[in-house]
């Protein structure tokens, strides 16, 4: 028995010691060394995006997953005279166009291929013909597949055509060097447990100041409404309901270690060094990618089930796990593969060791490649 998993997955991701190691101390919501935690917390996200409250921007934090600051975003800023497009290619942009026909939008979803990316092209040509649309809500990083989506060129699109721009940024806020600003984004999400390496409890939204402004009064929810949620936070500094207090903690500690390592940049080379001996590690052993090279991120990649009926995913799986790896099943519509994450406290010499223990299931399990 390994004392010790490693997580490639999408999130939750494996987490240093010291992340983990500041949740020993039981905190209050109202001790000011918590207040304060939330305060450098919260300008600490706005800097990460190369913004501040001075350029016009907001962070407000959300308890639960990231489904809930999307959820918050979404039902919050599109108005009932408001009209969202959902630029959806993959699980994730089904999951807002889901949101969008719960809280009763006005919405329309213009759909890719899960294996192509959203197009520029497509979203102005969309656009034209549906003129009443207000808002415009995409993905960045579809985890899905692992794909990037090309947000800064369909954040050109919106402003051209005067669209709020909303980001799913889950998976790469952190990993990613991102500027809100020149992405033209509006609204960009996040949560805890994604590349800023924190554990799960939170989510966050970042947002341009006079769109957050006009969701005042308009939540379809009380617990996700976005605006009161940061008009107590700026308040009084606290939140309006039982924030995860030692998640929060977890998290500032994870963006000094983020700091440490080098900021963003350094955390993309990791990752995108992870990737790559991944790619070549999986290449050697006979495995396929799903997605074309130059629409496949660096956050997670998707592998192709080999061809020989030997292989059995259940197995494969359970045998990397009893080894201490824990890789992810695939979520594809249309094709047979499963996913390995680059992100978190893993190094390139962890993904050797997870190649090392895929090679020796394959061989075990007499799959030829
Ligand atoms: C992880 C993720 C989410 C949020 O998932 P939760 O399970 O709610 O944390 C949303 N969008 C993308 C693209 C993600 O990768």
């Amino acid at each position: 028995m390994l004392h010790k998993s490693l997580l490639f997955t999408p999130g939750p991701l494996s987490t240093s010691l010291t992340v983990k190691q500041s949740m020993l101390k039981d905190m209050g919501s109202r001790d000011h060394e918590f207040i304060d935690a939330v305060k450098d917390i919260r300008n600490g996200l706005l800097h990460l995006a190369k913004v501040s409250k001075e350029d016009g921007y907001e962070s407000v934090i959300i308890q639960g997953s990231g489904t809930f600051a999307v959820e918050s975003v979404i039902s919050s800023v599109v108005g009932e005279k408001n009209k969202l497009l959902v630029l959806a290619n993959g699980a994730y942009g089904e999951r807002i166009a889901k949101m969008a026909g719960m809280h009763k939008l006005n919405y329309e979803v213009l759909r890719f291929d899960e294996d192509t990316v959203v197009t520029p092209e497509a979203t102005a040509q969309f656009l034209q013909q549906h003129p009443d649309i207000s808002h415009v809500a995409g993905i960045h990083s579809e985890t899905t597949t692992g794909l990037f989506n090309p947000i800064e060129a369909i954040g050109a699109v919106c402003k051209k055509y005067g669209k709020v721009f909303i980001v799913d940024a889950m998976s790469s806020f952190g990993g990613v060097a991102m500027d809100m600003k020149a992405m033209q984004i509006d609204f960009l999400v996040s949560s805890s447990n994604k590349c800023i390496e924190g554990v799960p409890g939170f989510a966050f939204a970042l947002c341009r100041r006079t769109e957050l402004e006009k969701a005042k009064g308009q939540a379809r929810s009380l617990s996700l409404d976005l605006f009161d949620q940061w008009a107590g936070l700026e308040a009084s500094g606290q939140f309006r309901f039982t924030p995860p207090t030692l998640s929060l903690m977890a998290f500032r500690q994870a963006m000094r270690e983020l700091e440490e390592e080098g900021g963003i940049p350094a955390r993309e080379r990791r990752y995108k060094t992870n990737k790559q001996v991944l790619d070549e590690g999986m290449e050697a052993l006979g495995f396929k990618p799903y997605l074309k090279p130059e629409i496949q991120g660096h956050i997670i990649s998707s592998f192709l089930y080999p061809a020989d009926p030997a292989f059995n995913f259940e197995r494969f799986y359970d045998k990397l796990n009893k080894r201490g790896f824990i890789i992810y099943p695939g979520k594809l519509s249309k094709a047979n593969a499963f996913r390995i994450g680059n992100i978190g406290q893993i190094f390139p010499d962890d993904v050797k060791a997870l190649l090392a223990g895929i090679k020796e299931v394959l061989e075990e399990e007499n799959v030829s490649m």
